[in-house]
């Protein structure tokens, strides 16, 4: 492993190195799509120059070559979460795709009457396939609460925890309040129920590695592109045995094993779910990028996230008006704010004009907006190449912004 020097790292980051609007660019929107660093822009140019062909096809040594760096990167996705078996990891579009994925597999379980116990703080991608599972099959969905502080209220999720239950849908990190929700005992508690567990891990993996054995959840999704990869590509991890049960999401090329007029049969695990040309080039990107994850200093890269993170929150009270939205305890370096009198979408442009990149809106989690009772907040999601400098940029940005429109 390399020594944590953030200087040092940022070279590996082509992107993060020009100027935007005359200033040196400042890149808080880490949440929204990470950038990439120099190994994983090569992997990708190496492979379209070098052994480019379609995957699986085996009659020519491109073939060959195109479908073993594909394979190895399915590999490398199985270490990263210790995943007992590639046939458990299957490739998707993203984050989005894998659960929607699950909860078409999942929906010959369910009958009218069953609940899909979700939380108050999911994205939308980890709500809409849920509800339009539940309009399928009659069943319901069920929100946990969550606290002001922005935590999951557990109280809640013990009283909605019941029989009628089938499937816990949770995410691992709030994409707002960067919150960490205790997964590992809510999955336990839900299997002694036999309740089928998906874990949301979008924002999760840019931050920690997590052990799906450990936690022993039934699937774990992510996205590439929030994890320094590209984008187009994510992952489903699934149980086996859940996975043979369930019917294919897509039918094609790739996922059978015989077609006939007749009757067709599915192909083996992990190909069962991955119908048509997959994207290639962007597996061995993600395996590129976790590979360069990999060589670097986990702690001190946690350390280093959590004086962001320290430093942003000791610095709100410089900028009169301005509230924290989520203050849990647990939390990966992700700030949510308002600012008394503006307008999130102008926070947002003024910061552009001084060069830092944030994001406003809803983010794709209207329920949580509606808790709080905000149409939308600022954004400022930081990942391990920012600088504390950059902190400070933000903050004197805010501190100009309200001095001169408040
Ligand atoms: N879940 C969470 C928690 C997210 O933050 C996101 C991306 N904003 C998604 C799901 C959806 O990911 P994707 O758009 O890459 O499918």
């Amino acid at each position: 492993t390399k020594a944590f020097d953030v200087e040092t790292i940022r070279r590996d980051f082509p992107i993060l190195t020009q100027e935007i609007n005359g200033k040196p660019l400042a890149y808080l929107d880490n949440g929204a799509s990470a950038q990439k660093p120099v190994a994983v822009l090569d992997a990708m140019d190496r492979y379209y120059r070098e052994m480019h062909s379609n995957v699986h096809r085996g009659a020519h040594t491109l073939g060959d070559r195109a479908t073993a760096a594909f394979e190895g990167a399915r590999e490398v996705v199985r270490g990263f979460l210790n995943a007992p078996s590639t046939r458990e990891i299957i490739w998707t579009r993203g984050t989005t795709e894998a659960i929607n994925l699950v909860a078409n597999g999942l929906a010959p379980r369910l009958q009218a009457g069953d609940e899909i116990l979700l939380s108050h703080m999911e994205h939308h991608a980890n709500i809409v396939p849920w509800q339009m599972l539940a309009e399928r099959t009659g069943a319901k969905v069920v929100p946990i609460q969550v606290t002001p502080e922005g935590e999951l209220d557990l109280d809640s999720f013990n009283s909605l925890l019941n029989d009628r239950t089938r499937i816990l849908a949770i995410t691992h990190v709030s994409n707002v309040l960067g919150t960490v929700n205790p997964i590992a005992p809510l999955i336990e508690q839900a299997k002694k129920r036999g309740v089928i567990t998906l874990i949301d891990g979008a924002q999760a993996v840019p931050h920690f590695k997590p052990d799906v054995q450990a936690l022993g959840c039934d699937f774990y999704v992510f996205s590439a592109h929030k994890l320094f990869g590209p984008t187009g590509i994510g992952v489903l991890y699934g149980r086996a045995e859940l996975l043979e049960e369930m019917p294919p999401y897509q039918g094609g090329g790739e996922m059978i094993e015989r077609v006939s007029f007749e009757r067709t049969t599915w192909n083996v695990l992990p190909y069962k779910f991955e119908a048509g040309t997959p994207a290639i080039a962007e597996a061995v990107g993600l395996a590129a990028a976790i590979s360069y994850l990999d060589q670097l200093d986990r702690s001190a890269m946690e350390a280093a996230e959590n004086a962001l993170l320290a430093r942003a929150n000791a610095l709100v009270a410089t900028v009169p008006g301005m509230e924290v939205l989520g203050t849990a305890k647990h939390k990966v370096p992700v700030l949510s704010f308002k600012i008394a009198g503006l307008h999130p979408s102008d926070i947002g442009t003024l910061l552009d004009q001084q060069g830092i990149a944030i994001r406003t809106g809803h983010h794709c989690a209207m329920p949580l907006m509606d808790f709080y009772g905000v149409p939308g907040t600022a954004r400022a999601s930081f990942a391990f190449y920012n600088t504390l400098d950059e902190v400070e940029k933000l903050f004197t940005g805010l501190q100009k912004i309200q001095r001169l429109f408040t």
